[in-house]
């Protein structure tokens, strides 16, 4: 069986980044700039910016960072996206979710200015990904499909099943197996999907993002299948993905670890879009 490894293809990933960031300021340009915006006190939120941060200063990007205590009001919040959208040296802006109960995140969300919505969330991104044209897609499903190329598993032609239908992950990752060059032939499943053991059972391709540790066992996957854990929860045994990883992974021929697989890669696929947004500006200032 092949792990795929996500922390080792992440660090490949982070320094091909830095390296082509390197080249450019070296030659002059300013360096790519991402602000991270944190609301609120919830420590999970904490730790992954404080991650996505460290990966900027690895790579030559140049993170601003905004702590917003979680009584802050709506107005405050757009006004600070609002002076982000408008600086120069800001080229990505990253808001991080969910926010304190009171936020209206999708308001937030349509806010940014699409041309700096590293995290592909803005609809005009989602559209453009949705009718395959150029642009950002969001995080966690580019890692997803950034990690299987750099292990030469093309999904062409394969039956894909994606368990999970959230707009962050499980729609954007079925847009992307299903888009013209990668071909894949894609179902998504969800909570009311009937027949799911059935589903799992035909997927050449698996690809899980239900948060319900351990759930997806080896007797449930098809012999030699690729399966791709998204899910992360929280348990007392610590981090857990979706599948029950011993047993599953002697039947896959392929499998993620968690931790360890899709998460690095997300923050990796970050950096990657914060350049790429950050090559776009350029191009056209
Ligand atoms: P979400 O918004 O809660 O969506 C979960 C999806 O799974 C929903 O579509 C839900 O169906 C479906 N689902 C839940 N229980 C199910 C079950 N028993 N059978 C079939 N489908 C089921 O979560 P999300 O934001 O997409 O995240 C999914 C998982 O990925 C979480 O564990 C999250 O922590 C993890 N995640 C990881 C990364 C990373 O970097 N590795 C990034 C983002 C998220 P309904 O739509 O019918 O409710």
């Amino acid at each position: 069986m092949i792990l795929l490894d996500g922390k080792e293809t992440a660090l490949a990933v982070r320094q091909e980044i830095a390296a082509s960031v390197a080249a450019a300021t070296a030659g002059g340009r300013r360096p790519p700039g991402l602000a991270v915006i944190l609301t609120g006190e919830d420590p999970a939120s904490q730790i992954y910016v404080r991650n996505k941060e460290k990966a900027c200063l690895e790579t030559g990007v140049i993170p601003f960072s905004f702590n917003l205590p979680a009584t802050a009001s709506q107005a405050e919040l757009l006004a600070i996206i609002r002076d982000c959208n408008a600086r120069r040296d800001v080229d990505g802006i990253l808001l991080q979710l969910p926010l304190p109960g009171g936020l209206d995140s999708a308001a937030c969300l349509l806010s940014i200015d699409p041309a700096k919505d590293v995290d592909g969330f803005h609809p005009e991104n989602v559209g453009r990904l949705s009718l395959g044209l150029p642009g950002i897609a969001p995080c966690t499903p580019a890692g997803v499909m950034e990690l299987l190329c750099r292990y030469n598993l093309s999904p062409a032609g394969k039956k894909a099943v994606v368990v999970g239908r959230s707009n962050i992950v499980g729609k954007p990752l079925a847009m992307l197996l299903y888009r013209h060059g990668t071909d894949a032939t894609v179902t998504v499943c969800h909570s009311r999907t009937r027949g799911l053991t059935r589903e799992y059972r035909n997927a050449e391709f698996l690809f899980l993002a239900m948060g319900r540790p351990g759930m997806v066992t080896g007797e449930m996957v098809r012999d030699g299948a690729v399966v791709v854990d998204i899910g992360i929860s929280r348990t007392a045994a610590g981090l857990c993905g979706d599948a029950h990883f011993a047993s599953v992974s002697l039947k896959a021929r392929a499998l993620t670890p968690v931790p360890g697989g899709v998460g690095p890669m997300t923050i990796a696929m970050l950096m990657k879009n914060t350049v790429q947004l950050w090559k776009n500006r350029m191009a056209v200032s």
